[in-house]
């Protein structure tokens, strides 16, 4: 194909798209005329989404442009009296680097996942042209949502086990939503005595290859929005549904960038493909077009599966596929079914006759009848009963697992994260005391046994992450060599982090982010060994060869006989030269030696040189003469028994 020609295709001139193609990861040369088919369809292929970020690009710049010229009334931002450096960015829409920049320049070396208080946020803010006003609702939500990260963080270094996905389906107002959850619930509801009538209670689960899946029952954003507004994560996988003879609309654009915001993975589902106008080509180059989807078939990421709701047509096969990211996933699907409980609320309401009835998600631990209930260390009750979706009553629930309690003295909201108080309140906060100052948790954890540790500073992008890390250190033989997480966070490698791991000693490991430039020259001052990985494998590896220098062997002792003194030829500071006989065994020079009289130790050196018949050997056996020098503390008499050996290290390989 001609450069010009696919230029054409691409709606660009062919200067414009020489430009673009290295930039796109194509090296075809500045001067190429043609190009080969299978290059222009990966051109092709990649060009919506390069396209996007290239208009995204311009876009953030002329909005730089504009403040930088002043040209642009103050642009207002309204931001909780804590945020993320991140938020900050996504709320006032200034770019991260610039951000970064300006908040070096104020002296405030801060990471993308740190907090920044409304001060400083207003100082910078300034700086770049914007008012920044405080709102103070919003301060809660974040709160809670450091919470859930930091009860989750607390159990993580127990024995997490795998959790079901938990779904949650979004997309435009009448595309079939409702009727897709109701499909689902349908086909693959585990059957009861009851025959499997379920009631309506904000989530279900469904058993696909005996391995269950949750569904939220709430079709639409605005729940899941509410939800994520008060700082809950709830979903780990989202289905996007289009109805293929409508393709993309509105709503579909914004549940999607919903899902791109919360960060999860997403699988879309084609639905009403029996629909005599369903054009599932159209619907896929809608969403290629418009939203940079780009269909597994057509050599993009995404998987969309082409269903029909209404007649239960390839529900198996799109749940099939939930299962597959599920196991992609699995790393970031894990509870801990021992900790005490942990949910969010996914519906609330109440009712004449049983008051207020709210379904919690319990997220990690196991939720028990009689357990009290507590939000942001408020008691909202005692749980009185608990009820699945099948309405059977239950004892207790597992993570992952939606269920309806009885018991609430107070509405809980929908978003908010309930905990179970049950009197470990003071134990938590004790723990997260520790969190937050690695020092003292550095204090609690040693065990005053000694021996060799590494200590460790984490930074890395996502809590998940931090987890895998943590996790595969803990499947390391380690043979006595302790490995203690000192302190872990998120985002880029900052001087603090230098700091904290000059003052613990430990080594700082930057896991798939970066490190600030002021951080490196620091850690190059204080030598603090920052190490940058990208992949889990290669950190364990290298931890591993570290550990094992710092393995100690084990040591056997091995006897190799003994001699009974005969003579005393010289007798030293340090050492005394001996004549014996063998008496049991095999004596070898360069051993060890116990002295022994009358059974009782005496004295302990070594034998560092063997003679039989005057000349040096390198064994005697028993019934044998023999002449050996001895060092040690020159104690020893005739008539004194040696017994001779020597120690065998047993070196261990760390895997
Ligand atoms: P929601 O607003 O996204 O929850 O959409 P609903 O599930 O309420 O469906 C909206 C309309 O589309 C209803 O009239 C459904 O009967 C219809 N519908 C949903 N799925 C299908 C499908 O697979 N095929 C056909 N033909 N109609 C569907």
């Amino acid at each position: 194909m001609n450069v010009t020609e696919l230029a054409r295709v691409l709606k660009i001139t062919p200067a414009e798209l020489r430009q673009y193609l290295p930039q796109m990861g194509f090296d075809i040369g500045l001067k190429a005329i043609k190009v080969d088919n299978v290059t222009a369809r990966k051109v092709i292929n990649a060009w919506p989404q390069f396209k996007y970020r290239l208009e995204k690009q311009k876009q953030e710049e002329r909005q730089l442009q504009a403040v930088d010229a002043g040209s642009v009334e103050k642009k207002r931002v309204v931001i909780p009296a804590l945020t993320t450096v991140r938020q900050f960015a996504e709320l006032s829409g200034v770019p991260v680097n610039k951000l970064l920049t300006e908040l070096m320049r104020n002296s405030v070396f801060a990471s993308l996942n740190e907090r920044i208080d409304f001060d400083t946020a207003a100082i910078v803010g300034a700086d770049l042209g914007l008012e920044v006003v405080l709102d103070e609702t919003e301060g809660q939500a974040e709160d809670q949502s450091g919470r859930l990260k930091e009860i989750i963080a607390l159990e993580q270094t127990a024995d997490l086990q795998t959790r079901p996905p938990v779904i949650v389906v979004m997309g435009h107002v009448d595309h079939g939503k409702t009727m897709l959850l109701d499909a689902i619930r349908r086909t693959n509801v585990i059957a009861t005595e009851a025959g499997g009538i379920t009631q309506h209670i904000g989530a279900y689960q469904v058993e696909r290859h005996n391995r269950l899946i949750t569904f939220i029952d709430t079709p639409g954003h605005e729940a899941f929005t509410a939800m994520r507004n008060r700082g809950a994560k709830v979903a780990d996988i989202a289905i996007l549904v289009v109805a293929a003879d409508d393709g993309v609309k509105p709503q579909t654009v914004e549940a999607f960038r919903i899902i791109e915001a919360a960060k999860i993975p997403y699988l879309v589902a084609i639905n009403k493909i029996d629909k005599p106008d369903a054009d599932i080509m159209r619907t896929k180059q809608e969403l290629s077009n418009q939203l940079n989807i780009v269909p597994e078939d057509w050599g993009g990421k995404t998987i969309c599966v082409p269903i029909s709701a209404k007649q239960g047509e390839n529900i198996d096969e799109l749940l099939d596929n939930v299962l597959l990211i599920t196991d992609m996933e699995e790393n970031n699907l894990k509870a801990n079914p021992d900790a005490t409980a942990v949910g969010t609320v996914v519906e609330s309401n109440i009712d004449k006759g049983e008051g207020v009835v709210a379904t919690i998600l319990v997220q990690n631990g196991t939720l028990h009848v009689g357990e009290e209930l507590q939000c942001n260390g408020i008691a909202y009750g005692k749980v009185r009963s608990l009820k699945d979706y099948l309405g059977k009553n239950l004892t207790s629930v597992l993570p992952s697992t939606p269920v309806k309690v009885i018991g609430f003295k107070r509405a809980p909201a929908v978003g908010d994260i309930i905990e179970v108080g049950r009197g470990e309140k003071s134990k938590k906060t004790k723990n997260m005391m520790n969190m937050s100052a690695p020092t003292q948790s550095v204090k609690e954890d040693e065990d005053g046994e000694g021996g060799p540790q590494i200590n460790l500073v984490i930074k890395s992008d996502t809590l998940g992450s931090a987890e895998a890390i943590e996790a595969s250190l803990a499947k390391i033989d380690t043979f006595g060599v302790k490995i203690k997480i000192l302190y872990r966070g998120l985002g880029n490698v900052t001087e603090g982090d230098v700091t904290r791991a000059e003052s613990s000693h430990a080594k700082l490991i930057a896991f798939t982010v970066n490190i600030s430039p002021q951080a490196e020259e620091l850690a190059r001052e204080k030598q603090v060994e920052v190490k940058s990985y990208q992949i889990i494998y290669e950190l364990l590896n290298d931890l591993k060869e570290e550990i094992q220098i710092l393995v100690k062997p084990d040591i056997k002792r091995v006897d190799l006989g003994r001699i009974k003194v005969l003579a005393i030829f010289k007798t030293g500071k340090k050492d005394q030269i001996i004549g014996g006989q063998v008496t049991k065994g095999l004596i070898k020079p360069h051993s060890f030696v116990e002295v022994m009289r009358e059974g009782e130790f005496i004295a302990q050196g070594q034998l560092t040189q063997l003679q039989s018949g005057r000349q040096d050997v390198d064994q005697v056996e028993a019934g044998n003469d023999c002449g050996l020098q001895y060092e040690g503390k020159p104690l020893i008499k005739v008539g004194d028994a040696l017994e001779v050996y020597q120690e065998e290290k047993i070196y261990h390989k760390v895997k």
